[in-house]
């Protein structure tokens, strides 16, 4: 029996993607985020956006973790800490950076630089 390679290939990665990533990478991504967060000036969002951020979180699909500390399973950022910071974005661009609340329409994720892109 031949298995067609391509669909291997998408199976692998489907199975990544509903794992998140993985401890190093998202060690990675931590230290992008926290570099970006340093060089934006430490800036952080009003209580008000972090709290719509949260709430945009609370109905994606890609929130996981215990409800008082939920991480993304796209990037793997803890959320209380990724929706604070001014400088972040979510990665498939549900939320963008700064006070803009609204989905971004860009090219690039953006977000905390994991690189991921927009599905
Ligand atoms: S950051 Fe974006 S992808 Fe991650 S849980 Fe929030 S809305 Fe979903």
């Amino acid at each position: 029996m031949v298995r067609d390679p391509r669909k291997k290939r998408l199976e692998k990665t489907k199975q990544q993607e509903q794992k998140g990533p993985s401890m190093a990478q998202k060690a990675v991504n931590f230290a992008k985020a926290s570099a970006k967060h340093v060089s934006s000036g430490l800036k952080s969002v009003s209580e008000e956006t972090k709290n719509i951020r949260l709430a945009i979180c609370n109905t994606c699909p890609h929130k996981v973790g215990e409800e008082n500390n939920p991480t993304c399973n796209k990037c793997g950022c803890f959320l209380n800490i990724k929706t604070g910071w001014a400088s972040q974005a979510c990665p498939i661009g549900k939320w963008g950076t700064g006070e803009k609340t609204a989905a971004k329409k860009t090219k690039r994720s953006g977000g905390c630089g994991c690189g991921k892109k927009k599905t």
